[in-house]
């Protein structure tokens, strides 16, 4: 278009002066001079009034010129550029030129720059491919070997193959970095290894050394069990070691104290048996403690009678109460079953330790044994037992300590009151083993009370659950009685039992209430039949009243008990001179109550009591014995000789003494004897060979000799090797002197039936 503008413009140029002189052949001239330029199809120039002044048409073109010039401008049309300009000169229009050219130079012009175009882009292929293919061989072959090199390595775990380097470049370094990684997990992998043998290794040895260990462990415990059972058997030695000599001192001691004495003397032995009691006690206790944390105690349930158990143990504590003017009382719930099956020496331990620690540690007041019916099933009944005591008490903090063991409420009341921390321990246990629980209830100051629960049987011989004494009731029946007790429990106890029986008491408080009492009766014409003191009492005591009394015309139709915490030969003489009927020691035992009772009131039909209470009231003169009864004494223990032959002599039986086994058979085959007291560890023959060898002999006759066996062991298991032996019953050492002619008497009635 640029050119075609020249050529407008020179043609322009050229065509002014012909115009201006009309000169059209040289017009004509300058438009034939484009036949030089093939390219323009027709041109044409325009005078000053619109008409063709000269034209040119290119040869074999057919012409298109317009008659009139177009207006200024360019056309495009579909195969040709046209142009029209105005001819100026000097700024006025002399005419317009109009020039019609083909697009073929277009054309050709576009046909090579396309072909340059078309080479240029070749030529950059060529070369990027070229480029490309020598940055393959660079770069992508290390890479493509470093992924089939970690393919390998993770495919096959295997640590050991390296990348090859190619060249010192980048990748080279990638390389270099990626074979150390490899190495140091070659490196780790085998440390691994290493780690795991020597693990292996040592398990091995750690499980040979536990082996080891095992076996030494297993020796250990069987010796543990081995020392155990030494210990125990060390044990029953021990207690056979210790009871036997203490036997003797005990016994001795209390020889000694029957003779006549001065009273230095007297107060010297006193002393040196009290000391012997209480090192028994403590022995007892060790030996109990080792015998139940060795699991060696067991109980051993035989019928007995509640209330007389009871009343018995509680009756051996009364001294010392008694010595601190301290009121000891027992009380029992009504509907308690007369004859009951449990170990009673085990509940006796019991209530010996709780009792006597209430003793222990009370200087004012009383304590009170009370019991009560838990629970009942058709052949069990659990009892619920209460020691309560007017003493010190023990802080809560303390309460749930002193049941562990050598455990004592304060560490400087054990040097004031004595004893060993054990009591309350076994007492835990043995309460255990008769299926109850055993808890305290105190307040410093005030007192403590200390519960027990126990299981118990009802004996099977109890057919009709009629409490005893009840046939006995009806000659109490409608009795009055004036009760006078300055202790409010005791009046209280007093009336709960004398009512059981049918009696009418009216209590009183002292000596001014008793006589009001008294007047008030007698005012209305009646009178107290039985009126039972109290001897220990505030201001006019009970033998200061009972002489009042008697001194009392209108009274002394009344039968008067004594009831005294103290058992002394002056009171009995005093109860003896003012004419009173019948003195009985606290804690009253009521099967002893009721028969003092009917004694004294004279009732006609006489029951059966001995039955009742068979170990009741086994004073001095009870036990009395006929002359006739011949005892054989089997024993070697020259001490034990002396003592037992001394007590028995004194009971009026005949003794003939063995000092072995052998000499006890022969004394057996030359006369005959009542009963024999054998000792089980005898020189030359033991007891039980002894006792075989004499059931042997009087099998073809068909007698019985009752034989008791006096053992020092107290080991769980004596008495059923002593049973299974031949003989009737047995007793351990220290022998007690009550519990022996207890024995004795039951065997010596029982007939000889077996
Ligand atoms: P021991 O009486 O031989 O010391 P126990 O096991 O029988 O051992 O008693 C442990 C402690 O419990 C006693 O030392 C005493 O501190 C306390 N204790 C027991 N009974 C009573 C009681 N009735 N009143 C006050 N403290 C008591």
């Amino acid at each position: 278009a640029a050119e075609l503008d020249t050529l407008a413009e020179m043609t322009a140029a050229k065509c002014t002066a012909p115009l201006t002189f009309e000169d059209r052949p040289s017009a004509q001239e300058t438009l034939r001079a484009f036949r030089a330029e093939s390219h323009i199809l027709e041109a044409s120039v325009y005078d000053r009034s619109g008409r063709i002044f000269a034209s040119y048409t290119r040869a074999g073109h057919a012409t298109t010129l317009p008659a009139s010039p177009p207006p200024p401008g360019r056309y495009f049309e579909s195969d040709a550029l046209a142009l029209s300009e105005r001819i100026r000169l000097d700024g006025e229009v002399v005419g317009s030129i109009y020039l019609r050219s083909d697009l073929e130079k277009v054309h050709s012009r576009l046909r090579r720059s396309g072909a340059i175009m078309f080479f240029v882009t070749l030529a950059a292929c060529l070369l990027a491919f070229l480029l490309s293919s020598r940055l393959q061989r660079v770069v992508s072959e290390p890479i493509e070997h470093l992924s089939q090199t970690a393919r390998l390595v993770s495919f096959g775990h295997n640590f050991s193959v390296r990348a090859h380097k190619i060249n010192e470049d980048e990748l080279g370094l990638l390389t270099d970095a990626f074979n150390e990684m490899l190495e140091q997990i070659q490196e780790r992998d085998a440390e691994l290894a290493r780690h795991g043998e020597h693990l292996e290794e040592q398990v091995s040895i750690r499980t040979a050394e536990l082996v080891a260990m095992n076996g030494e462990l297993t020796a250990a415990r069987d010796k543990a069990e081995e020392s155990g059972r030494l210990k125990s058997e060390f044990l029953a030695n021990m207690s056979h070691e210790i009871r036997t000599p203490m036997n003797g001192m005990i016994g001795m001691t209390q020889l000694a104290l029957d003779t006549d004495l001065t009273p230095e003397q007297r107060d010297y032995l006193e002393t040196a048996q009290n000391s012997a009691e209480f090192l028994l006690r403590v022995i007892n206790d060790i030996l109990d403690f080792s015998k139940i944390e060795a699991g060696k105690l067991a109980l051993d349930p035989i019928d007995f009678d509640l209330q007389a158990c009871v009343g018995e143990t509680v009756k051996t504590l009364a001294l010392r109460a008694h010595q601190k003017r301290i009121e000891l009382l027992c009380r029992f719930a009504p509907d308690i079953p007369p004859a009951l099956v449990a170990d009673p020496d085990r509940l006796r331990q019991i209530l010996v330790n709780l009792v006597g620690n209430a003793i222990k540690f009370t200087h004012k007041g009383e304590v009170l044994v009370s019991i009560d019916v838990e629970s009942r099933q058709r052949n069990s009944i659990v009892l619920h037992f209460q020691v309560a005591d007017t003493g010190i008490g023990i802080s809560r903090d303390k309460q749930e300590h002193i049941f562990e063991a050598f455990m004592q409420a304060d560490g400087s009341s054990t040097r004031r009151y004595g004893g060993t921390g054990l009591g309350l321990a076994i007492s835990t246990q043995l309460v255990s083993m008769m299926g109850g629980r055993i808890w305290v209830e105190s307040e410093p100051g005030q007192g403590s009370v200390f519960h027990f629960t126990a299981s118990f049987g009802i004996s099977r011989q109890e057919a009709t659950p009629e409490p005893a004494g009840r046939p006995k009731d009806a000659p109490l029946r409608g009795i009055s009685v004036l009760v006078v007790d300055d202790n409010g429990t005791n009046r209280k106890i007093l009336k709960e039992t004398l009512s059981r029986w049918g009696m009418l008491p009216v209590l009183a408080e002292d000596a001014a209430a008793a006589f009001e009492a008294l007047h008030v009766r007698r005012d209305q014409g009646g009178r107290f039949p039985l009126i039972l003191l109290d001897a220990q009492m505030p201001g006019v005591d009970g033998f200061a009243l009972a002489r009042k009394i008697k001194e009392d015309p209108d009274l002394t139709a009344s039968a008067v008990m004594m009831l005294s915490s103290s058992d002394l030969h002056e009171d009995a003489r005093r109860c003896r001179e003012l004419g009173i009927a019948s003195y009985l020691v606290k804690p009253i035992n009521q099967v002893e109550l009721q028969q003092a009772i009917l004694k004294t009131l004279g009732a006609t039909a006489q029951p059966d009591l001995s039955s009742l209470a068979p170990a009741i009231g086994s004073g001095p003169d009870h036990h009395a014995a006929s002359p006739a009864v011949r005892v054989l004494l089997a024993e070697d223990n020259l001490v034990n000789q002396k003592l037992m032959t001394h007590i028995l002599k004194k009971k009026g039986y005949a003794v003939t003494l063995a000092s072995d086994g052998l000499q006890a058979l022969d004394a057996y085959q030359r006369q005959p004897f009542d009963l024999v007291l054998m000792d089980v560890q005898m020189p030359e023959m033991g007891g039980f060979e002894v006792t075989r060898i004499i059931r042997e002999l009087e099998a073809p006759a068909g007698g019985h000799l009752p034989i008791i066996a006096l053992t020092a062991h107290a080991m769980k298991g004596d008495r059923e090797r002593c049973l299974e032996a031949g003989m009737d019953d047995y007793l351990s050492k220290p022998i007690q002197a009550a519990a022996l002619f207890e024995t004795m008497d039951r065997l010596l009635q029982t007939p000889a039936i077996r």
